[in-house]
């Protein structure tokens, strides 16, 4: 991480990936413009800004060695990269399956653009493991997985169902935000297109909007075409922030990872609290999972507070000082957040009672938080 997509040599000795802030690129003769252009969409090749610029093209070389991928597109927020694979690849009539447990706003767009432009979608069980067979059609076409749920946290077999949907020939997309590569590495379980949020751990320091999709060579050109074709491109600037992030990526996850496993095994023994859900403890259902496909967690978890009071719940809220209540995760700072399954979700129930708080272990001192929560989970009971 620490050495991806630099090349210090290249640039006069500076450590860092030069910014390149330009929409022009000059060419010195027309047999050389003319040569770019046919060329426009392999990666590395420059022609105009919107098809991307050397600093772009380096982080992007960074994130595909380090999800052992072939080609990444860099896009403007991690919902863009979220959607561009089924843009890219499906087409009306085709039938795309959906983890019930997606990312809300990753639902709320396929509903609102996906499926409107005639793909038949169904949402399934994020358990479903390779019963998920059973939902096949001759016309599905792309298996969208996300793995944990960042809501509810649900793990998928995800080589299980992506061995079932290679049968199928239909591609499979993993949401890969919640571990990033240090901690999972889909492609090397058997999936074709890694997306993710770099809003959160990669740029980790709540500064910037990013999204990536990281693929095989088969896939690389169609997902750079139709990035280019819907308009996106992305600044220097914020892929400087997102680079730089990389660079700490490894040792700020451990710590989130150790922070969060600290405060998230210590609120299960409260009497306020009716269960916590963290991949890594051994109370988790899906924890089998966790254990043999990834290798670390990252501190995004939930608690189902012992309470059916929305008031006590917000008074719980309210009270921390050190985790602000918003929206987004992955940065340097803790973060509270009150969630309500039950809505989001269509293929499966949300019965459980107790209200649904996810929290994001930050950087800070885990003593301080801890504290911070004993003193205002009092306000549950
Ligand atoms: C935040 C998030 C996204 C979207 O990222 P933005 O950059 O906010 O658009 C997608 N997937 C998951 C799992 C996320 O948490």
């Amino acid at each position: 991480m620490s050495h991806l997509g630099r090349d210090p040599a290249r640039h006069q000795g500076a450590v860092n990936i030069p910014l390149h802030r330009t929409s022009t690129i000059i060419f010195d003769s027309v047999s050389e413009i003319d040569a770019a252009k046919k060329a426009r969409f392999d990666k590395g090749q420059v022609f105009y800004g919107r098809f991307g610029t050397p600093d772009v093209f380096a982080f992007e070389a960074a994130i595909s060695e380090l999800e052992g991928g072939y080609g990444t597109v860099a896009v403007p927020s991690g919902l863009a990269a979220c959607v561009l694979p089924m843009v890219a690849f499906l087409k009306p009539g085709d039938h795309l399956l959906v983890t019930d447990a997606v990312y809300e706003p990753a639902r709320t767009s396929i509903s609102a653009f996906i499926a409107r432009s005639g793909v038949e979608v169904t949402f399934y069980d994020p358990r479903i493991g390779d019963g998920i067979e059973a939902l096949f059609r001759p016309n599905t076409k792309m298996v969208y997985l996300e793995t944990p749920g960042s809501l509810t946290f649900e793990l998928q077999d995800l080589p299980a169902i992506c061995a079932v949907a290679r049968a199928h020939g239909a591609l499979t997309v993993c949401d890969n935000t919640w571990a990033t590569a240090i901690f999972h590495r889909p492609l090397a379980l058997g999936a074709d297109i890694v997306v993710q949020a770099a809003t959160k751990y990669i740029v980790g320091h709540s500064d910037a909007m990013l999204g990536l999709v990281t693929c095989e060579e088969a896939h690389y050109r169609a997902l750079r075409e139709a990035a280019n074709w819907l308009g996106y491109r992305v600044s220097p600037d914020d892929v400087f922030l997102a680079a730089r992030g990389l660079r700490t990526l490894a040792v700020r996850l451990r710590q989130h990872f150790e922070t969060g496993l600290v405060l998230a095994t210590w609120l299960e023994t409260l009497p306020q609290v009716r269960r916590v859900i963290h991949p890594a403890l051994p109370s988790h259902p899906d924890h089998a999972i966790w254990k043999r496909d990834f290798t670390g967690a990252s501190g995004l978890f939930a608690v189902i507070l012992d309470t059916d009071s929305m008031e006590k719940a917000t008074a719980f809220i309210e009270d921390l000082e050190l985790f602000g209540l918003g929206f987004s995760w992955g940065g340097f700072e803790s973060l509270v957040l009150h969630g309500d399954p039950a809505h989001a979700r269509t293929a499966t129930e949300w019965t459980e009672e107790g209200i649904l708080v996810r929290l994001h272990a930050g950087l800070e001192n885990v003593g301080d938080l801890r504290a911070d929560l004993a003193r205002a989970i009092l306000r549950v009971a």
